[in-house]
């Protein structure tokens, strides 16, 4: 009993260290927009590889598609589970330059560059939004450009940080801007925040997905999508956005993904309980057979009876 109090005091405290910072993060965490919308719920992007450049990555162009695939798929499991699904209505088209033919005037243009040297980031994205008349509409093209080496022009960046940096970039073209925090409540990483939280080119790195806060500052530039399938009235101007109170504050993976997520912790949780039970079976050897010694130290009965006298036969 008294173990078990102590034991009580002692979670308690660990408890709320853990707990403290997150409820923090949240209260904390907010997203601007860039004050502008496109104005036709689809949207064409076209990928120029740099195959004959020395520094660039066949695999790139397929990242790019990849990371915008995967923020359609984060729209369908946010969609899922706040129930506001006018942003479902977005469709992304994507094309790769040289492979297939083109369309001429595409929303997004993403492009290559070696590295932006030490005054720059990763990525770049420049968008035009129309003053003059209609307020806050995207004017095509949006331009990202990607680096394929960091900064210092040193380290290239792997499939997973093309994939991180293009989809960061995507956030840009869809109308969002930074993140003020650099993490989200879960432990993850926010996409939208200004800087790239890993070290480009480690492979231990992981896949970022756009958090609740990004797509819910994403149904609040396209809110329009609910009542019709054309913007009919101005985009939004500049807004700060916060997660309503009780919202949970997470990233957005794929299902996919989750799925293959969950498997993994389950099967870590296995291994877990398989070290439990094998401590455990040890421990219970070692009490027997620290019981059985000591049972067998035990001080034997005096004898019932005194011993006779050895007969002896005459010889
Ligand atoms: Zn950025």
């Amino acid at each position: 009993m008294k173990a078990l109090l102590f034991l009580a005091i002692l979670l308690v405290p660990i408890i709320c260290v853990e707990s403290a910072p997150n409820a923090h993060a949240a209260s904390g965490a907010s997203i601007p927009t860039e004050g502008g919308t496109w104005a036709n719920p689809t949207i064409t992007i076209v990928i120029n590889p740099q195959p004959n450049q020395p520094w660039f990555k066949a695999s790139y162009a397929g990242d790019v598609s990849r990371a915008i695939s995967r923020w359609a798929e984060s729209i369908i499991a946010y969609t899922d589970a706040s129930g506001s699904d006018s942003i479902r209505k977005l469709s992304f088209l994507t094309y790769v330059a040289g492979n297939q033919s083109v369309p001429p005037n595409p929303d997004v243009q993403v492009d290559f560059t070696q590295s932006f040297g030490s005054t720059q980031g990763l990525g770049l994205t420049d968008v035009r939004i129309s003053t003059s008349g209609t307020l806050g509409i995207f004017q095509a093209p949006t331009t990202t450009t990607l680096a394929a080496y960091d900064p210092t022009n040193t380290t290239q960046l792997t499939d997973i940080d093309m994939i991180n940096i293009a989809s960061h970039e995507f956030g840009h073209a869809l109308g969002l801007g930074h993140a003020t925090v650099s993490g989200t409540d879960d432990g993850t990483f926010e996409l939208m925040f200004l800087s790239y939280g890993q070290a480009v080119g480690n492979p231990r790195n992981t896949l970022e997905a756009p958090s609740t806060l990004d797509l819910y500052a994403l149904s609040y530039i396209y809110d329009w999508l609910a009542t019709s399938s054309t913007l009919n009235s101005s985009g939004h101007p500049r807004t700060d956005l916060s997660l309503p109170s009780g919202a949970t504050y997470s990233s957005e993976y794929p299902y996919p993904e989750q799925i293959q997520m969950l498997q993994t912790s389950v099967s870590q949780m296995r291994l877990e309980i398989l070290i439990v039970a094998v401590v455990a079976g040890l421990l219970l050897a070692l009490v027997l057979v620290f019981g059985t010694l000591l049972s067998r130290r035990k001080p034997a009965p005096p004898a019932p009876y005194s011993w006779a006298p050895v007969p002896t036969t005459p010889a």
